[in-house]
C-alpha cells in the first residue's frame, strides 16, 4: 500500500481517494437491483474519486493510457481529439496539451463545445485522430449506430476509447422496452438514466458490429500494481479500444429505425 497517492489529472498528492458515494449503491439496493458494484468491471469503488479534482478512477485510467500516446505525437501536426460527454477534470487535462486540438460534444451539457446527438454526429467523415466515448453507450437508444458514427468520424487507423459499465455476471446484454420509469431503470439497469446493462461479450459485439476492430487492454499490460495503487486504479480494469482498420474494414450495420 502506497504511503501517499497521486492524481495523474490534477497532479496533487493526496492521502487517499474518496469511495463511490453510497447514494448509487443504496439507491440500486433499495430498488432491488440484482447486481453488486463488485460485479462490474473497471470501477474502483473504494478509491473512486480524487478529493481535489473529482476525477473518477476511469478518468485517471484514460489519462495514464493517453500520456505516452501524446508524448509520441509529432507536435508539428494537429491531433484532433473528440471527447463525447466530457467530464470536467479530464477535459481540463486534455485541453492542457497544447498540440491537442480538443473538441467536445454532448446532447445536454452546456459546457460542451457542440450540442450533438451521438446517433448523428455533426462532423465530417474522418475528422478525428482519437475519440473518447466513456459511459455514454449505456444511455443511448442504439449503441451500434452510435459506435458506427464514432467509426465514421475517425480517421483511418485511428482509435477510440469505448467504455461503459460492464456486468461480469451476465452473458448477454440486457434491455427491456417495458421499463420506462426512473424507478424501473434503477431496478433493472442500476441507474435511473441507463437503458441497458452490457455483458462483456455483448459490449465487444456492439463495437464489432459498428465495423471497428476491438482491442481489450487489461490495465496490467501498461501499469504495474504499484502504479495502480498510487493512482487509485482497480487491478481488474480493462480498456476497450475500437480501431478503424482499413485492411479489415467492414460495412457497419445500418439500423432501419
Ligand atoms: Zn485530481
Amino acid at each position: 500500500m502506497a504511503l501517499f497517492h497521486s492524481c495523474p489529472i490534477c497532479r496533487s498528492r493526496i492521502p487517499h481517494f474518496v469511495p463511490l458515494p453510497r447514494y448509487y449503491i443504496d439507491k440500486a439496493t433499495e430498488h432491488g437491483f440484482a447486481y453488486g458494484v463488485d460485479e462490474f468491471e473497471t470501477i474502483n469503488h473504494q478509491a473512486y474519486s480524487c478529493p481535489n479534482c473529482h476525477s473518477s478512477d476511469r478518468d485517471r485510467l484514460y489519462a495514464l493510457f493517453l500520456t505516452p500516446v501524446f508524448q509520441r505525437l509529432n507536435q508539428a501536426q494537429p491531433f484532433r481529439f473528440l471527447d463525447i460527454a466530457p467530464g470536467r477534470s479530464l477535459s481540463f487535462w486534455l485541453k492542457s496539451h497544447p498540440h491537442i486540438f480538443y473538441r467536445s460534444c454532448d446532447m445536454y451539457m452546456p459546457e460542451a463545445d457542440d450540442k450533438a446527438d451521438i446517433h448523428n454526429l455533426p462532423y465530417a467523415d474522418e475528422t478525428f485522430d482519437f475519440v473518447l466515448c466513456s459511459h455514454v453507450l449505456e444511455h443511448v437508444d442504439d449503441p451500434v449506430r452510435a459506435t458506427s458514427e464514432i467509426r465514421r468520424v475517425l480517421k483511418q487507423n485511428s482509435i477510440a476509447i469505448l467504455m461503459a459499465p460492464i456486468c461480469l455476471s451476465i452473458q448477454d446484454n440486457y434491455e427491456n422496452p417495458d421499463v420506462t420509469t426512473p424507478e424501473g431503470r434503477w431496478q433493472h439497469f442500476g441507474q435511473d438514466d441507463h437503458v441497458r446493462i452490457f455483458s462483456k461479450p455483448g459490449f465487444v459485439d456492439v463495437i464489432r458490429r459498428s465495423g471497428l476492430a476491438v482491442q481489450e487492454v487489461p490495465v496490467s499490460e501498461f501499469l504495474t500494481p504499484e502504479v495502480c495503487d498510487t493512482y487509485g486504479i482497480g487491478l481488474r480494469s480493462v480498456l476497450y479500444l475500437g480501431v478503424k482498420q482499413q485492411a479489415v474494414q467492414q460495412e457497419p450495420e445500418r439500423s432501419v429505425a
